[in-house]
């Protein structure tokens, strides 16, 4: 499957509007491609370059997928296309000198962007990845490309922290949000887990709030053996029960392959719960980025808690989504988990 359609198949309505903006002559000059996953704010660029290029795009406003340019794009050596990557140890964006700017610098890539254009299609296209890795000298740079573009151009800058942006930067773009794959919790204690990590986030210090919260935490992973063990024996027992009547050798078959069963359920229901910790505080992260509750792939964890958009510490949420990735990771080894729980949530 080419790039697009994979892109229009995970984002149908976003890339829609994008083609009609395209079609009717309407597409924004700048965007901002937020998003948690790197490969799809990535991905989604070309697909938007594509949207933005294609000299022979269908009557829906789609690009035809088969021309120079579209397979320039998808095979990412398009000559009108310059990209833009944070390097070095601390992974910034300079600005660059401005008479001789050096690679992967803000000024190296607007002069490469300026350029006329030398291909026939319908624009050009500047990529900035990781754009909240400029610094404010390097976005100020880039201000004045995005309040006077040239003509026939498409700035695209893709960023998981839209609000490590200055303003101005920001308000001259189009944003774009996007969410990644809903995924599908069928533990128990779900709703008991998601209030738990909201308390916890919210104890501000509060050690009793805290300590109650890690409880109810571990408490559910503790359950999640059990949990597995009921599902599969209420599958099984019937069978075995029936077995017991004619033959022995089946019932031990049976048997063990329960046994079997309730382990690999019991893995799936782990992953299911520490995914659903990531999830929790990624979307929250996202929220107060300014994302949208409809937006989310997951909103339901925040069903039965009044969660304020506004009033999200940014700063926060973000630290509690490494706290969380660090914690999952240690669980591959083989750490008290308890422990593990309970100085994740005192760290929140
Ligand atoms: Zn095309």
């Amino acid at each position: 499957m080419s790039n697009f359609d994979n892109i229009k198949g995970k984002y149908p309505l976003l890339i829609e509007g994008l083609c009609n903006a395209a079609k009717s002559h309407r597409l924004a000059h700048a965007f901002i491609i937020q998003g948690a996953m790197a490969e799809s704010r990535n991905k989604f660029a070309l697909a938007l370059a594509q949207i933005g290029c294609c000299p022979n795009r269908a009557e829906n406003g789609e690009p035809c997928q088969v021309c120079n340019i579209c397979r320039a794009i998808d095979n990412d050596n398009y000559a009108d296309m310059t990209k833009l990557t944070p390097e070095g140890k601390a992974f910034q964006i300079k600005v660059g000198d401005v008479g001789n700017p050096l690679p992967n610098t803000l000024r190296n890539f607007t002069d490469s962007f300026y350029f006329s254009k030398i291909s026939s299609a319908e624009r050009k296209v500047g990529i900035i990845y990781e754009a909240d890795r400029m610094n404010s000298e390097a976005q100020n740079a880039l201000l004045k490309t995005l309040e006077e573009p040239p003509r026939e151009s498409l700035i695209i800058l893709a960023t998981a922290k839209p609000k490590s942006l200055l303003p101005t930067t920001v308000s001259r773009c189009h944003l774009i949000t996007l969410t990644d794959k809903k995924l599908n919790f069928t533990f128990a204690k779900q709703k008991e887990l998601f209030s738990a990590l909201f308390s916890a986030f919210n104890a501000d210090g509060d050690l009793l709030q805290l300590e109650e919260s890690a409880e109810t935490i571990i408490g559910i992973a503790e359950s999640l053996k059990a949990e597995a063990n009921d599902k599969i024996e209420a599958e099984f027992m019937p069978k075995i029960e029936q077995a017991k009547e004619f033959d022995d050798k089946l019932v031990k078959r049976l048997t063990q392959l329960m046994s079997d069963n309730a382990v690999g359920c019991y893995i799936g229901e782990r992953m299911q719960f520490l995914s659903a910790i990531y999830c929790f505080f990624a979307q929250l992260a996202l929220l107060a980025e300014g994302a949208d509750f409809d937006n989310l792939p997951n909103s339901e964890v925040f069903d039965s808690l009044e969660v304020k958009k506004s009033e999200i510490p940014l700063e926060k949420a973000l630290n509690a989504v490494k706290l969380a990735e660090s914690m999952i990771y240690s669980f591959n080894f083989f750490v008290n988990e308890p422990l593990a729980i309970r100085s994740f949530i005192f760290n929140i």
